[in-house]
């Protein structure tokens, strides 16, 4: 059984994805030939938003919005603890400081009440994740925001798909941020991410930052980075957002089906991981939260069962933050305990689900 069945979609697609490359082989221009501005053109179209760009990750996505935000040395940046590594390291790279605020319980997405507290004179904005697909509240985050005069960027790298109310995830704030990594909602055949604003003078500056910052060729006007998106890659999503809706779809039905099977079967010492609180998930993932982890693995292992933990660790515990006090985010900490990911995906079978379910079963006593 495998994990995230990323090397599985229709034949017709499988098909178009090998078409689409081979044009590009044909055509030659490998950087930023004419599916990015395809892409980018569907992209926004599916999320309403008016401007789109194309870029090399997820996590350079996050770098240049911030660049292009004008963050330096010394501001301070709003962060929930639990998130991928990346939400907080764009933050340090600038030689901002990112500032790590708790969880909530129930969804493992930032706990807004924690906000304003956090806020001081340095604050120049809030990076919130939409983590696993699930969209927090971001009608209260933007309020909080505008009051204090901070931007919000949404790290919506496991969320491209998501709704919140009647909007879409990566068109809620100021600027939203995706991830086209193999293993997300919509998986790239590499590394390749998307921004998305309505603000034309930052879609601008992220433009130019996203090429060396070039106005024009040879004309330098901003500090830049090689940002671009592969075109390859392009070529690989044009065909793939073709069954995007459809996967969704499936996404939520397995989805289902695993929640079903919790919901009825109570144990003792597990929960599942809060969805769709506030709009349609993403499902890009299906988290549980459960005391006897370490016991569930165990029993994982011998069954042949793959699993996964989205986080260990909390990004206030790493290292890389050199930080004393990373032990306040008491959720966030005992999140990183508790929480373990099952195999997953548009294309799990009902039996492969079963057989994941059957550990549940078996040692239910224990669970
Ligand atoms: C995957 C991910 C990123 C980074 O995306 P890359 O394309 O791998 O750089 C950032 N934030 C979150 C929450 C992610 O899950």
């Amino acid at each position: 059984m495998q994990f995230n069945k990323i090397n599985k979609f229709p034949k017709q697609i499988d098909n178009e994805i090998k078409r689409n490359i081979s044009k590009v082989i044909k055509h030659n221009r490998f950087i930023m030939g004419p599916e990015v501005q395809e892409l980018e053109a569907k992209l926004k179209g599916l999320i309403g938003a008016k401007f789109c760009l194309g870029v090399s990750s997820g996590t350079d996505a996050l770098l240049i919005s911030l660049m292009a935000l004008g963050v330096k040395k010394g501001d301070e940046i709003i962060v929930p603890s639990f998130s991928w590594i990346s939400t907080a390291s764009v933050i340090k790279l600038l030689d901002a400081k990112p500032i790590f605020i708790d969880i909530e319980n129930e969804t493992c997405n930032i706990d807004i009440k924690k906000l304003s507290k956090a806020i001081t004179k340095k604050t120049k904005g809030i990076i919130f994740t939409s983590l696993f697909g699930n969209v927090p509240d971001v009608d209260k985050i933007n309020k909080i925001a505008k009051n204090h005069k901070l931007f919000v960027i949404e790290d919506g790298a496991q969320s491209f798909g998501a709704k919140y109310k009647s909007g879409y995830s990566c068109n809620l704030t100021t600027i939203g941020c995706t991830s086209f990594f193999p293993s997300k909602p919509l998986g790239a055949y590499g590394d390749a991410g998307a921004i998305f604003t309505n603000n034309k003078n930052l879609f601008k500056k992220m433009r130019a930052i996203r090429i060396h910052g070039q106005i024009k060729r040879h004309k330098h006007d901003l500090l830049g980075l090689n940002g671009r998106i592969d075109t390859i890659q392009c070529a690989v999503l044009l065909a793939k957002i073709k069954c995007f809706k459809n996967e969704l779809n499936l996404r939520k039905k397995k989805y289902n089906y695993y929640k079903t099977f919790f919901l009825k079967n109570k144990f003792k010492n597990l929960s599942i991981v809060e969805y769709e609180k506030f709009g349609k998930s993403a499902f890009a993932q299906f988290c549980l939260l459960t005391k006897k982890r370490n016991f569930l693995i165990k029993k994982f292992k011998t069954n042949n069962i793959p699993y996964a933990i989205y986080y260990p660790k909390t990004m206030d515990q790493q290292k890389l933050f050199g930080l004393k006090n990373y032990n306040k985010n008491f959720i966030s900490i005992n999140s990183s305990k508790q929480i373990i990911s099952i195999p997953f995906s548009p294309y799990i079978s009902k039996k492969e689900q079963d057989k994941v379910l059957n550990v549940f079963i078996k040692y239910k006593k224990y669970l």
